[in-house]
């Protein structure tokens, strides 16, 4: 096998995965990222992310999952999904599929502190506090320059930079987006009730309303997803009076509630980059894609990207000949994929959206529906365990 030289744009979790893959399959790897090494505290971060069953397996292959602190990891047992204005209610537990969780929550400055540090380990170069600024590309090799000016070249180059990609924007590829009108809330808060390992989420007629149980059986992390103008009156409540909403919205769900944290906003926007694949550039993660975080799946999208590449690059008769077919293929796929998310993200957006009465109705026997029907009900615990 020919080993290449990537030189991959972003250190958040998407960009690490890939460089360890690609190191681990004999390549050679530079990430470029513009923050520093990432450093967890004693307290649990604010930015976590529901990671799927296919996302823990590629990170189990790659050796990273085994490296996470168990004290920081929250293996859920179980969903209760509800409409906080109809009768509509489903629920979901992994005993039902014979499995241990259905997924688990990790802090994502944890999981990105971990990759960092293995990626080092197995032999990635990561030049930090540096960004890149410029690119060349074509069909053989690509050359950047960082903002330190100093000039690097390679084999491919891997827009791994996130939603503001700046790779994605200098490479003038189009990107289709809108704006979801909606702003979600982040913070972490202690519980009176235990969660007991269960994820809650509630659609309210302003949007979700997710209660995401931690480590600690205390501690969960909410997103509280809503219409731009409730989730400005949100940021603008003293902490007692979010507190006296919160636990309103969430039907007291867990007891009293007291916040462990700052709260967070972050507006929310869907995109979508029309091409991934342009010469010997590849475009992955949420450079790619980034998606409503109510079914929590943009992380989970941005792995499967990984798994599908790493399958192609880490292939022991990598075949330098039809690599730009396969490279096509994978576009192709992936692109699928994102696209199918974008439209359920869409119809569950829409679909719990406003309180009309035949709406309330028909999400009621919606979910209502899904929760007896067992097939049906267990096509969609695949789904959320990204089977
Ligand atoms: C509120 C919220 C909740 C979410 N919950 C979930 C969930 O439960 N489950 C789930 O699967 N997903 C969830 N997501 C989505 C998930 O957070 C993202 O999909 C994921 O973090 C994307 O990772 P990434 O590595 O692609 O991008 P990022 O994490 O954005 O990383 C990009 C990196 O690139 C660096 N960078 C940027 N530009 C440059 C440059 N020019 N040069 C060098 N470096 C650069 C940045 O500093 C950064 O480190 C959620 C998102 C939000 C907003």
């Amino acid at each position: 096998m020919q080993p290449f030289t990537f030189i991959v744009a972003g250190a958040g979790m998407i960009g690490l995965a890939t460089a360890i893959g690609l190191q681990q399959a004999g390549h050679r790897v530079i990430v470029i990222e513009r923050g520093e090494r990432p450093e967890y505290g004693s307290a649990p971060e604010l930015r976590v992310s529901a990671l799927a069953h296919s996302s823990r397996h590629l990170l189990e292959r790659l050796g990273s999952w085994q490296q996470m602190p168990a004290s920081r990891l929250g293996p859920y047992t179980g969903m209760r999904v509800w409409d906080y204005d109809s009768f509509g209610r489903i629920e979901f537990d992994a005993s039902e599929l014979a499995l241990a969780d259905i997924g688990a929550i990790v802090e994502n400055k944890v999981l990105e502190q971990v990759l960092w540090d293995q990626a080092v380990a197995a032999g990635v170069s990561i030049m930090a506090t540096t960004e890149l600024v410029q690119q060349q590309v074509d069909d053989q090799r690509v050359q950047v320059t960082l903002a330190n000016g100093q000039t690097l070249t390679g084999d491919y180059l891997i827009a791994a930079d996130g939603a503001r990609s700046t790779v994605r924007a200098q490479a003038n590829l189009p990107l289709t987006f809108w704006d979801y009108q909606q702003q979600a809330q982040v913070a972490v808060l202690t519980t009176e009730l235990p969660h007991q390992g269960i994820a809650r989420q509630v659609f309210l007629p302003t949007g979700p309303l997710a209660l995401l149980p931690l480590a600690d059986a205390h501690q969960v992390s909410i997103v509280w997803s809503a219409d731009t103008e409730r989730a400005q009156q949100l940021s603008t409540l003293s902490d007692s009076d979010f507190i006296r909403q919160l636990r309103v919205a969430s039907d007291n769900c867990l007891g009293l509630l007291q916040l462990k944290s700052a709260r967070a906003t972050f507006p929310l926007r869907m995109q979508y980059c029309q091409r991934w694949v342009q010469q010997r550039l590849l475009v992955l993660g949420d450079a790619a894609h980034s998606i409503h975080p109510l079914a929590g799946q943009g992380a989970n999208l941005g792995f499967a990207d990984v798994a599908d590449l790493l399958a192609i690059f880490a292939h022991p008769e990598l075949q330098v000949a039809t690599l730009p077919k396969q490279l096509r293929q994978w576009e192709r796929q992936r692109k699928a994929a994102a696209v199918t998310m974008i439209g359920a993200m869409e119809s569950f957006k829409r679909g719990f959206a406003g309180s009309a009465p035949w709406a309330k109705l028909g999400r009621g026997l919606a979910l209502q529906l899904a929760h007896r029907v067992t097939p049906l009900k267990q096509q969609l615990m695949r789904a959320a365990l990204g089977a």
